[in-house]
């Protein structure tokens, strides 16, 4: 339970009757009688709201000091439900394009089974799509004890509309108190657009969940300020809780197929026609696209290179163990390769099995993209540099020495000296 904050005053001699703060109140505590608004100080949770919109100043809320507010939210007060009590469970929006579910989904699932054992409460899938009914057997096994499915050919393919109405109705309904999300193309437009529609905050690109034991706030961590500093950012007086995580930031979670659960199906509710955009064609980006998402080995190369040429190094290492060539930003910005191999928090994250970095000094916005790889390798001339305080092995020695010699060894170790074959 919550704390009860001192609800808003309504200074009766100020109000000219506007209404602005009945609209704005989320919570139904504010109504108009005889042209003066009048408070229902049970359903106040003292957010703020009306104060912001009210043109005459006839509203009055003491906000505490900064530093006690965290105390109030601890202390319980028998008897004084939060409507944001209301809001329970976890939720995984499963993404799925041609019934094929994102990879990200699962990971979330994984997340979110730590939060809800940590609530104690139930985490559920969310699954929106068309012909999708059989990807619920797969959310059971990746830990889900419920599916909401939306099945409706209108959800056939992503489009924003049809989606956020399907799921901010879900959450209008079903009340979750959090909503995880892949920070992919889609889960990015949907998660911006579903969070606005609820009025609620939403923190994108969050590389750690944790629950707060004593609030049971979700601490949601991203790296804020250019990657600077790590912030963690709370959603204090909204609910649901909603953040999207990128693709391979969290550990991927045992399947396990006996796992069984509940489907609870819903109607959409929204006909084609009410749609705004349509279809016309799906073209398929035909480009010859880096997977470093899913690459189980990958060899990045940084401004230690010295130049462009010097990649074919790294494509040489690469190629030896079985993997594909990632960079740093300064690489790419140098433009020795496209950013479509760009490692780090304005590229992608990753998380192979090998990740190699060569000639990378490891900036904080390089280590948030890679970090969570299994195995490390570092090479560098600098004993100090910081790459190697998140490395495996570190390789303290000029790159265009130790490279050709690891690749020359990989492939008389893995491939009897010549051919590429995965590394083990
Ligand atoms: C908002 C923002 C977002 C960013 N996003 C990203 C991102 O997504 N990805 C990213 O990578 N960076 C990102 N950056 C940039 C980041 O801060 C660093 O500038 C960048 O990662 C540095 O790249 P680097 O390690 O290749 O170069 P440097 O920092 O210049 O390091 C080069 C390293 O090579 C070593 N070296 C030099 N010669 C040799 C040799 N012969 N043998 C061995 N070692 C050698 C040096 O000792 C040094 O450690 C971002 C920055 C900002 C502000």
């Amino acid at each position: 339970m919550r704390a009860k904050r001192k609800p808003v005053e309504v200074i009766k001699a100020k109000c000219i009757g506007c209404g602005l703060c009945i609209d704005a109140c989320r919570f139904d505590a504010l109504s108009l009688e005889e042209g003066i608004a009048v408070l229902k100080e049970e359903l106040c949770t003292a957010c703020g709201l009306c104060l912001k919109v009210c043109p005459a100043d006839a509203l009055y809320l003491e906000r505490p000091p900064k530093k006690e507010r965290r105390e109030r939210v601890e202390v319980v007060e028998e008897g004084a439900p939060s409507p944001l009590d209301a809001y329970k469970g976890v939720w995984v929006f499963i993404e799925q394009m041609e019934g094929k579910a994102a990879r990200v989904g699962w990971e979330l699932l994984g997340e979110g089974r730590k939060l809800a054992d940590q609530l104690g409460v139930g985490l559920a899938g969310v699954i929106l799509g068309h012909d999708v009914t059989r990807m619920a057997n797969e959310t059971f096994a990746y830990r889900a004890d419920l599916v909401y499915l939306v099945d409706d050919p209108v959800l056939h393919h992503y489009r924003t509309q049809p989606y956020a109405h399907a799921l901010v109705s879900l959450v209008k309904r079903h009340k979750p108190e959090i909503v995880l999300l892949g920070a992919t193309s889609l889960g990015r437009d949907l998660a911006g657009a579903v969070a606005t529609e609820l009025g609620t905050g939403l923190t994108a690109d969050c590389t750690g969940l944790e629950i707060d034991p004593e609030t049971r706030l979700l601490m949601q961590t991203r790296p804020a300020f250019g990657g600077n500093i790590m912030a963690t950012i709370l959603t204090a007086q909204h609910r649901p809780q909603m953040a999207t995580v990128r693709p391979r930031v969290m550990r991927m979670p045992q399947r396990d197929s006996s796992r069984q659960g509940q489907i609870i199906r819903e109607p959409l509710n929204l006909m084609e026609e009410q749609v705004v955009s349509k279809i016309v064609d799906f073209a398929r980006d035909e480009k010859d696209a880096v997977h470093l998402a899913d690459a189980e080995v990958i060899v990045s190369g940084g401004r230690g290179l010295g130049s462009p040429k010097n990649f074919a190094l790294i494509e040489e290492l690469a190629d030896a163990l079985g993997g594909v060539v990632g960079a740093s930003r300064a690489a790419v910005d140098a433009g020795w390769i496209s950013h479509d191999h760009q490692v780090g928090q304005t590229g992608q994250t990753v998380r192979p099995k090998l990740y190699v970095a060569v000639g990378i000094s490891g900036a904080i916005q390089h280590l948030v993209g890679m970090q969570t790889s299994d195995v490390i390798v570092a090479i560098n001339k600098d004993p100090n540099a910081p790459i190697f305080k998140v490395a495996t092995y570190g390789i303290v020695g000029d790159l265009f020495k130790v490279v050709p010699a690891l690749a020359a060894e990989a492939r008389a170790r893995l491939n009897g000296g010549s051919g590429s074959k995965k590394a083990e």
